[in-house]
């Protein structure tokens, strides 16, 4: 787990703020109903210096989700790029975690935020390894909401109670993290990660129907064909995941985060598996840029 450390700025509707005076109103909208769209991004140290891994799908899924969301920003595509660049810059934060969310704000008390204004803001902390061991897993009594409970493939804030309830499941049990199934009973994700695993040399990741179309799941998948792995997407059922080779998580706060056990039971030997390795080590080239293949994906800070 990362510690979180204040950094000097937040950017909030355009304007740089220090950390101290980074403050929201009691009668926020996104505070009661979780009326707010977001996205996790990742900086990383690379020989031309900090650069951020594929910051234009990020932008795009935050734009989707608002959108999806009914909220209108009236900053662009481009003026959010050179906001998330400019910060990363004058917060001095190499290896960082960058989290833009835009929110409805103060305006309305009931559930419409009719006259609510949608607000948006931009934080950088600095950022380490999530997991530093490799996880126990348990299928959570929760399960993931059903694709018309929502929209399908949007990061809403309000979606994640549905999350945390996993993982106070999880951690109450002593495990590490959470498994959740769809509303079919198919396995579809980790509360905020996606999941592939490995049988007989195949990698395999739950269809984009059960789980979030993750930015590092799309990173991986490409990796792995590049790499000559077979990988594809399919319903996968819990039987499968249970007698699978190999296990792991992803995501861009956690990266790749190798599975041991599930439900008390080892998967594979236990360990961390051949081809789990093989691409871990494939993603740390490509996400410090020491692929040069890859670098259509990185955005240079400057
Ligand atoms: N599933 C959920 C529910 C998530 O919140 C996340 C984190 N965004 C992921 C999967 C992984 O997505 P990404 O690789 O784009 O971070």
């Amino acid at each position: 787990m990362v510690q979180i450390k204040p950094t000097k700025y937040v950017w909030m509707d355009g304007r740089f703020v220090m950390w101290k005076n980074a403050k929201l109103h009691v009668l926020t909208h996104a505070l009661f109903y979780g009326s707010a769209v977001f996205e996790g991004i990742h900086s990383y140290e690379t020989e031309r210096g900090t650069s951020i891994f594929r910051l234009d799908e990020h932008l795009d899924r935050l734009l989707y989700s608002a959108k999806s969301f009914g909220m209108k920003i009236k900053f662009s595509k481009s003026q959010l790029k050179n906001a998330v660049k400019k910060l990363a810059k004058i917060n001095k934060i190499v290896n960082a975690y960058i989290r833009p969310m835009a929110y409805y704000g103060y305006g309305d008390i009931g559930v419409y935020p009719k006259n609510a204004p949608t607000k948006i803001m931009i934080i950088s902390v600095p950022w380490k390894k999530y997991f530093s061991k490799n996880l126990r897993v348990m299928v959570s009594k929760y399960i993931r909401h059903a694709e018309k409970s929502s929209v399908f493939g949007v990061k809403i804030s309000g979606n994640y109670a549905n999350s945390i309830l996993a993982m106070h499941e999880a951690r109450s049990k002593g495990y590490d993290e959470a498994l959740m199934l769809d509303y079919k009973g198919y396995v579809s994700e980790g509360p905020a990660e996606n999941l592939f695993f490995v049988k007989n040399s195949k990698l395999i990741t739950p269809s984009s129907r059960s789980a979030l179309h993750g930015i590092t799941r799309d990173t991986i998948l490409k990796l792995s064909k590049d790499m000559g792995i077979n990988a594809s997407e399919k319903q996968v059922t819990l039987n499968e995941v249970k007698n699978a080779d190999e296990l792991f998580y992803c995501g861009t706060m956690m990266e790749l985060a190798p599975i041991v056990s599930l439900n008390g039971i080892k998967i594979g030997n236990g360990k961390i598996g051949k081809i789990t390795s093989k691409i871990k080590n494939k993603f740390y080239d490509v996400v410090r840029g020491r692929d040069t293949k890859y670098k259509k994906w990185l955005t240079y800070v400057g």
